[in-house]
């Protein structure tokens, strides 16, 4: 395989025993494509790993490049010093809408979420733990990191940076009306449908800190009011 073959995503999620769904298989997406926005389309997941024999799920931001996610803390923070040996799951979930039914049984989330497992991988190699930490900014706050003052060789020290490469992964997606339109729950002549949950940024707000005149700068004027989501 030569060096670039190996960072092509294969088209298709290869199911393993962890990611073959099982109920609401409908739901289940195979497509690498699917993984990919949904990835694309956050920067907020939850890593799940067990600390001390007590599962932990931790909120943080990652970044993703086409075959791996980075996510990052203080050396000094157990879920991370923990995941390098340990098996991790992480997901990523977004919320579309509520899926307002006729009965409570039928009621559900229209929602994208996908789940990853792996044992991330401590960066140690300086050039990859500097692209990593610019590929998790930028995929947070794209032109920020050539905007903002770079890491120093202590805040680097201080900082852990784990790579979770993007072999093993599951994608579920909702979308539509509720599923009792055809029932018998249909003749009851109660209202059902969606609710579809929208998020934006608000308007920048300046650093109360600020000396007059340090107008913000085009990717961030850019991005404020804006949907979530990339630019
Ligand atoms: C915001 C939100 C709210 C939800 N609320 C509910 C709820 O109240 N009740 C409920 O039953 N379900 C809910 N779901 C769906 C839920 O996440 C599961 O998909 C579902 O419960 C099936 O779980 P399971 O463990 O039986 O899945 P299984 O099919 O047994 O899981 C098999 C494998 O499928 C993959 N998988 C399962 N769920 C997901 C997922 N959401 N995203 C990506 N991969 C997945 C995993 O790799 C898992 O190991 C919600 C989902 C979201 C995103």
């Amino acid at each position: 395989m030569t060096e670039q073959a190996q960072h092509v995503p294969p088209d298709v999620l290869s199911p393993t025993e962890r990611t073959r769904h099982r109920r609401l298989r409908e739901q289940g997406s195979d497509r690498r494509a699917d993984l990919d926005a949904v990835l694309r389309d956050g920067f907020l997941c939850h890593l799940g790993v067990v600390v001390d024999g007590t599962p932990m799920v931790v909120p943080t931001v990652y970044g993703a490049t086409a075959d791996t996610l980075y996510f990052h803390g203080s050396v000094a923070s157990r879920s991370l010093a923990a995941s390098p040996r340990a098996a991790v799951c992480l997901t990523v979930t977004h919320v579309d809408g509520l899926v307002l039914a006729r009965s409570v049984f039928e009621h559900g989330i229209n929602y994208r979420s996908a789940m990853v497992y792996g044992v991330p991988r401590l960066v140690t190699d300086p050039e990859e733990k500097l692209a990593g930490l610019r590929c998790l900014t930028e995929h947070v706050t794209p032109g920020q990191w050539d905007y903002v003052r770079g890491p120093s060789r202590k805040e680097l020290a201080a900082t852990a940076l784990l790579a979770l490469e993007l072999t093993e992964a599951s994608v579920k997606i909702r979308t539509g009306p509720p599923d009792d339109g055809d029932g018998p729950d249909a003749a009851l002549g109660l209202w059902a449908g969606t609710l579809p949950l929208h998020q934006h940024w608000g308007a920048l707000e300046p650093d109360p800190a600020l000396p007059e005149g340090i107008e913000p700068p085009h990717h961030l004027a850019a991005r404020a009011r804006q949907p979530l989501g990339r630019p």
